[in-house]
Order: structure tokens, then C-alpha cells, then sequence
């Protein structure tokens, strides 16, 4: 049996991330990328205007005010788009709108509503500093620049940059396949009737949505019976993927095979058994060559050992470097018993509350209660040595997904 920790650095020493793809950008939300982006020239290319208005030399706004208005003869419309053809010279002025380029000359912009129109002469009445309202070339992004380097997680922002230096295409690192098998003979399909002494095979459905969760993409590889061949038939059906996930099969029982079929020529076990609770007999080896996880069978424990070990090699995997959820500290307010020697992972509800966060675990914490991983957002993280935790104690508690992070009112108004 070896600890979470290790089996962790294991796991995450063994696989490496995928290699690269050309993608459109609109097919690159969530992927990490596998190039340094370029910028190919300034944005924006010119100096432009930031305001509809009048573009003008500053000096001679300097006097004008609602007193003293300052006369200047309008020479052109500058509209977005195009090109100004005429020079602003002293007394002149260019009525521009907001993005179009500053004409020869000019050097500041009047808003507006500093001013009034009268045929081809614009009065002002408020002066202009040099360089007002005007957006300078290469103000957002300088020609020859790294905009995004490699490794970044591309969110809506990253697209749109991508988007303004004119990448369409783009190299991200690949997606794994990931081929989910169950095991057991006392399963049946999800459409199938259930005889009372059958179960539904729920685990392939969770794992298959953890998966997805990661941005991996999952293929249903079915349910393999608790006999050797059989095994091996689907986990040979398995490797046209990048990863294998099973559950079930990997524990001390007379048909709990995974393990013997682990171990058979051009397959290679690697650990058995982590010191957890839920989740101990995980399964770490490879297939074929195949990364491959023998999660335990029990709805909690392979949900709670995909979280600890599949997601971060999975996340290494698409190229990500943040590859673990993020942890808060919270005071308990209840008792929690603990076994010495392995690492708890207990279900929670944690949530915001009057400036602090408040926790209660969601009953039965056996590892077959799937119920528990329903209410839950949390594991709290009971170390190895510990014993037993008391209310008023402060732990860690992983967060396992967003919900944190949303609310159902504004926060802000
Ligand atoms: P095992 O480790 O194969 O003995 O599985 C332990 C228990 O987990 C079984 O008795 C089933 O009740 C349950 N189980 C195993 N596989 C699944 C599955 N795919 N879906 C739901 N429950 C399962
Ligand atoms: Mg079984």
C-alpha cells in the first residue's frame, strides 16, 4: 500500500502531456496552447481616435472656453475605415469618428459635445490637450511581441486576441480519448430492466462525465463480466485510446480480476492499493503502453479516486500546469471519526455565509452512499496520521467544482 501523496508524484511522473494539434480558435476555449502568439504588427496599427468628434492641433484649442470660442475650418469627414487624405493645418480641423485614424497634423481630438457645426465651420469651447482622446499605435499590443505565450489556458479573452492579431489557426495541445470500462456481473445497462438482484452500472456515467469535465473525451467502452477473457476482450477494445478508466474488479473478492489482468504480458502493474478512505484499491499500471487506472467499484470511491489521480493526469495530459483543485481552510461544526494510517476524504457541503465559509458533511459517508457525492461541492482532506477531528477544528477542504464561485444575487450592487 502506498500513500496518497506518492501514488500522486507517481502517477503524474508517468504521464506525459500529448502532442500538438491545429485547431480553429473557436474550437480552442479551454485547451492549453502549444505556441508562442505573436503579435505581427501594432494594435491598433494607427494612431485613431478614442472619441466621435474633431480632430484639431491642440494649440489652437489652447484658449477656447464657453467665452471664448475657437472658430476652425472643417477640411474633411474622416468616417472609421478610412483613409484621411488632407493635412490638418493651423485654424483647420477634421470631423472623425471614434477608430478612425488620425489625419497628418492633428495631434489632439475634441469631443463632440465641446462643440458646434456650422456649414464647414466648427466652433469649440473647451480646450485640448495634445494626445487627447486619441488611442496610439501599438498602445494595446507592440509588433513582435509574445501576446500569449505557450502553456496559457485559452479563455474568451485569448480568442479575441488571437482574433485581433489574425490567427484563425492555432496549435493547443491534444484532448485524450479515454475509454471507460465497468466490471461486474451483477450490472446491467442503463436502459436494461433491473432485475431486484442486478444494479445499474451508474460508475461508467460518473467516470464518463468526469472525463468530460476535464475537457478529456470520454468513449464507452461497456461492462465487462467478472471473467478474465472477457476482461481482457474489452480492455483490448480499450486501447484504441489514450487512457484506460475500469472500475470495480481490483479488491480481494474471488472474481475481482482486474488485477490478474494487470499483471499478464505487455502489461505492467505499477501499484496496487493507496492508503485512502474511500478508494484503497486503486489500480495504477499500463496496457499496452496505455496508462491505465483500475478504480475501485464501489459509486463513491471511483468517483473520489478519478478526482485524486485520473483529472491531474488527464490535466497534464491536455498540457495544463494547474492541475490540482483549489483547498480552504474551514472550521468544523460537527465530530469526525477517522482511521489512523489513511488519508480521508470526507463529502461536504461548504458555502459563503455572513463573511465566513460553513461546512457540514453529507451524511453517510459509506463509499457505496453515491447520494453523498450528489449534496457535496467538497472533500475534506483528513490527513494519514490523523485521528479523530473535532468540531471547532479548522481542515482542508478541496473544493470539486464551481459552485463556490457562483451566487444566486448580485454581489456587486
Ligand atoms: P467490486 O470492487 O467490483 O467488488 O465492486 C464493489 C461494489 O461496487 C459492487 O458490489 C457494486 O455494488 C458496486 N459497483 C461496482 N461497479 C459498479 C458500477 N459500474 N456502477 C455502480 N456500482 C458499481
Ligand atoms: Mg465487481
Amino acid at each position: 500500500m502506498i500513500r496518497v501523496a506518492e501514488a500522486l508524484s507517481h502517477i503524474l511522473g508517468d504521464v506525459q502531456p500529448l502532442g500538438l494539434e491545429k485547431v480553429h480558435i473557436l474550437n480552442a476555449l479551454g485547451r492549453v496552447i502549444g505556441e508562442n502568439i505573436h503579435a505581427s504588427r501594432d494594435i491598433p496599427p494607427k494612431d485613431n481616435s478614442a472619441m466621435d468628434g474633431y480632430a484639431i492641433r491642440a494649440v489652437d484649442s489652447l484658449e477656447a472656453g464657453p467665452t471664448n470660442p475657437v472658430r476652425l475650418r472643417i477640411v474633411e469627414d474622416i468616417p472609421a475605415g478610412s483613409v484621411p487624405r488632407k493635412t490638418i493645418g493651423p485654424g483647420e480641423a477634421a470631423r472623425i469618428m471614434t477608430g478612425a485614424p488620425l489625419p497628418v497634423g492633428a495631434d489632439a481630438i475634441v469631443r463632440m459635445e465641446d462643440t458646434t457645426r456650422d456649414g464647414e465651420w466648427v466652433t469649440i469651447s473647451a480646450p485640448s490637450r495634445a494626445g487627447h482622446d486619441i488611442r496610439m499605435a501599438g498602445e494595446d499590443v507592440k509588433g513582435g511581441d509574445v501576446v500569449i505565450p505557450k502553456g496559457e489556458l485559452l479563455r474568451p479573452a485569448e480568442i479575441g486576441m488571437m482574433a485581433t492579431l489574425g490567427r484563425s489557426f492555432i496549435y493547443v495541445h491534444q484532448r485524450p480519448v479515454v475509454a471507460v470500462i465497468s466490471t461486474g456481473d451483477e450490472l446491467v445497462d442503463i436502459d436494461e430492466e433491473p432485475s431486484p438482484w442486478k444494479i445499474i452500472n451508474s460508475n461508467g456515467y460518473s467516470n464518463m462525465s468526469q472525463v468530460a469535465d476535464c475537457g478529456a473525451i470520454p468513449i464507452y467502452i461497456g461492462i465487462a463480466r467478472d471473467k478474465k477473457e472477457d476482461l481482457a476482450e474489452k480492455f483490448n477494445a480499450a486501447l484504441r485510446a489514450d487512457v484506460i478508466v475500469s472500475s470495480g474488479g481490483v479488491s480481494l473478492g474471488d472474481y475481482d480480476f482486474v488485477k490478474d489482468v494487470i499483471q499478464e504480458p505487455g502489461n505492467r502493474m505499477h501499484f496496487w492499493q493507496v492508503a485512502m478512505r474511500p478508494g484503497k484499491p486503486l489500480v495504477y499500471g499500463r496496457v499496452h503502453g496505455k496508462p491505465f487506472f483500475g478504480l475501485p467499484g464501489n459509486p463513491v470511491s471511483s468517483m473520489v479516486s478519478f478526482e485524486q489521480f485520473v483529472r491531474p493526469a488527464l490535466l497534464k495530459m491536455m498540457g495544463h500546469v494547474n492541475l490540482y483543485r483549489q483547498t480552504i481552510r474551514v472550521i468544523l461544526g460537527e465530530d469526525i471519526a477517522k482511521t489512523p494510517g489513511l488519508t480521508h476524504f470526507v463529502r461536504a457541503c461548504v458555502d459563503w455565509h455572513d463573511g465566513r465559509y460553513r461546512i457540514v458533511t453529507t451524511g453517510d459517508q459509506g463509499s457505496g452512499i453515491l447520494k453523498s457525492m450528489v449534496k457535496a461541492n467538497g472533500l475534506i482532506v483528513l490527513p494519514e496520521d490523523a485521528t479523530a477531528v473535532r468540531k471547532g477544528d479548522e481542515v482542508t477542504v478541496q473544493l470539486i467544482d464551481h459552485s463556490l464561485c457562483m451566487t444566486s444575487e448580485p454581489q456587486y450592487l
